[in-house]
C-alpha cells in the first residue's frame, strides 16, 4: 500500500495525501478549546462562559478545526456529494485532535445518526464516514448500530437554546439490544460539525439514560 500523487484538496498543490502538510499547518493549526463544548478560548481557559453556566452533557469535547474556510467547503462537499475520498483526510485530523486532548479512551466510538430518509437521500452519513476512520488509527471500536435517530431534526439554528432542546427531545434511541453493548462503557459520539450541540446533547442524553458511563462528543469542526 502506498500513496500515490494527488492534488491537495484546498491549495490543489500536488501532493500525496488530500490535504498537504501546508495547508494542515496553515488552517488546520491546534489551538486552545473550550473543553465543554470544544469552542475557541484564550490560552489557560478550561470551559467557556456558556459552559460554566450550563454545562453540555459531554464528558469532553474535542473539534479539530474551526467551521470556517477552508473546512466548511471540504464538510459540505463530503456531506452533499459524497467526496469520501476527503473522509480519510478529515478523519486524521480528529484523530490527532483527540491524540493531542486528554480525555480517556472511549470503549466505543458512534457516529450521530442519520434518519432514515436523509440517509437514503445522501446515500451515506458523513458522521459514521469520519467515526470509523477516526477509530481505526486509535484501535478503537466504531458502531453504527448503538443509537438511531426517529425523527430528522427539524432546523434549530435561530431557535433559543431552551427550544432547541425541546424540538429535538426523542429525536434519538438505541438500537434493540444495544444497551447491553453500551452499558457502563465510556463513548465518543462523532459529528462532522458542532453548531449549538443541541443534536449532540440530546444523543448523548439518550445514551447517558440508557446506561451509558459517559459521552464524548469529537467533531471535525466547531463554529467559531
Ligand atoms: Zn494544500
Ligand atoms: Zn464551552
Amino acid at each position: 500500500m502506498f500513496d500515490l500523487p494527488s492534488q491537495c484538496a484546498v491549495c490543489r498543490g500536488w501532493s500525496a495525501r488530500r490535504l498537504c502538510a501546508d495547508c494542515v499547518q496553515r488552517h488546520a493549526a491546534p489551538r486552545p478549546r473550550c473543553t465543554g463544548c470544544a469552542i475557541g478560548v484564550t490560552p489557560g481557559v478550561a470551559r467557556c462562559g456558556a459552559c460554566i453556566t450550563a454545562p453540555l452533557p459531554f464528558e469532553q469535547a474535542v473539534a479539530a478545526v474551526d467551521y470556517d474556510f477552508p473546512w466548511s467547503d471540504l464538510v459540505a462537499a463530503l456531506k452533499f456529494n459524497a467526496a469520501l475520498d476527503l473522509a480519510g483526510a478529515l478523519a486524521a485530523l480528529l484523530a490527532d485532535a483527540v491524540r493531542a486532548g486528554t480525555a480517556p479512551r472511549p470503549a466505543l466510538v458512534l457516529p450521530v445518526p442519520l434518519g432514515a430518509q436523509r440517509l437514503a437521500e445522501r446515500g451515506m452519513n458523513q458522521a459514521w464516514e469520519l467515526a470509523r476512520r477516526v477509530a481505526a488509527p486509535l484501535r478503537l471500536t466504531a458502531d453504527a448500530g448503538v443509537l438511531l435517530r426517529r425523527v430528522e431534526t427539524p432546523h434549530l439554528a435561530g431557535l433559543p437554546r431552551d427550544e432547541r432542546a425541546r424540538a429535538i427531545r426523542g429525536a434519538f434511541a438505541l438500537t434493540p439490544g444495544a444497551s447491553t453493548r453500551l452499558r457502563g462503557q465510556r463513548v465518543a459520539l462523532v459529528d462532522d460539525v458542532m453548531t449549538t450541540g443541541a443534536t449532540a446533547a440530546e444523543a448523548a442524553r439518550t445514551l447517558l439514560a440508557s446506561g451509558a458511563q459517559s459521552v464524548q462528543l469529537w467533531v471535525l469542526a466547531r463554529t467559531p
